[in-house]
C-alpha cells in the first residue's frame, strides 16, 4: 500500500517554532507532503511561563486567519495538498482555561500532550464530553489524537481503560519522529491492541524548523513494522473528509 507523505505535528512562530505558517506550507510544498497540520501550544501550565503559546482568543484568531488565508491560496492554486488548523492543548493546563479559549468546530486536528495518566484521561474525557455538549448542533469534533504519546505509563495497568478511551473517543496515536523510544517493541503489547481495535495512527515529526518536516520515513518504517498500515488507512480516509 502506498500512502501519501503525511506530518500532522508543526510549530511556527506562533509558539516554539522557528518560522512563520507560509514557511511551513512553502516547505512542505517542496518536499512533496500531501497532508500538513500546524500544531502550535496551548498552555497555561508551568509550560507557559517558557514558550510562547496560544493564550488568548485574539492569538487564536490570529493563528487561524493565517491559515485560512494559506488554505485559500491552496485551494485556488495547488491540487492534492491539504493543510490542517490544529492546536496541541497541553493537559496540564486548567479546565476552565481550555473550555472558555477552545472552541473546537475551528480546528481540524487538536492534539493532546503529557497524557501520561489514568487522571490524565478522566481530565480529557471531560473536556471532550463538554465540546460535545457546547459545540453547534450539526457540526461534528475536529480529528482528536495524543501527540509524542508514551504507551509505557500504562503498560502495568491501565492499559484497557485507556484503549477503550482511545476507540470512544477516535482519538488517534501518534507516531511521532522526535521520540522514537516511544513506540520501541517494549510497547508490542499496546501496538497489537490498536492493530486488533482498528485505533487510528498518524505520523508528525514534531517540526520546529523547515529541515525538521521532512522526517515522516522512519515513523512510517515503524508503523509498517507493527503492522498498522490499515490504521493509518483509517486516518487518511478521515482526513479526506476536512
Ligand atoms: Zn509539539
Amino acid at each position: 500500500m502506498e500512502f501519501p507523505k503525511i506530518n500532522l505535528h508543526s510549530h511556527t512562530s506562533f509558539s516554539d517554532g522557528k518560522n512563520s505558517i507560509k514557511k511551513i506550507v512553502l516547505k512542505s510544498l517542496k518536499l512533496g507532503l500531501k497532508h500538513i497540520a500546524i500544531t502550535d501550544h496551548f498552555t497555561n501550565s508551568w509550560k507557559a511561563n517558557l514558550i510562547l503559546t496560544l493564550n488568548s482568543e485574539e492569538k487564536i484568531d490570529m493563528y487561524l486567519s493565517e491559515i485560512t488565508e494559506c488554505q485559500k491560496y491552496i485551494k485556488i492554486n495547488i491540487n492534492d495538498f491539504c493543510l490542517y488548523k490544529g492546536i496541541e492543548i497541553d493537559v496540564g493546563s486548567s479546565a476552565t482555561f481550555i473550555k472558555r479559549l477552545i472552541r473546537p468546530e475551528k480546528f481540524d486536528i487538536i492534539l493532546f500532550e503529557y497524557l501520561e495518566t489514568p487522571e490524565g484521561i478522566a481530565f480529557v474525557k471531560n473536556i471532550i464530553e463538554y465540546w460535545k455538549k457546547s459545540i453547534f448542533p450539526n457540526k461534528t469534533l475536529p480529528l482528536l489524537g495524543l501527540a509524542h504519546f508514551d504507551p509505557s505509563n500504562f503498560a502495568y495497568g491501565g492499559l484497557d481503560i485507556l484503549i477503550d478511551f482511545l476507540k470512544e473517543h477516535k482519538i488517534y496515536f501518534e507516531f511521532n519522529s522526535r521520540y522514537p523510544e516511544y513506540y520501541s517493541r517494549r510497547n508490542e503489547l499496546f501496538f497489537k491492541k490498536l492493530k486488533e481495535y482498528e485505533i487510528m495512527v498518524a505520523i508528525g515529526s514534531d517540526a520546529h524548523s523547515l529541515r525538521q518536516l521532512a522526517n515522516i520515513s522512519e515513523p512510517l518504517e515503524r508503523i509498517k513494522d507493527y503492522e498498522l498500515q490499515g490504521n493509518l488507512g483509517i486516518l487518511i480516509e478521515h482526513l479526506r473528509h476536512y
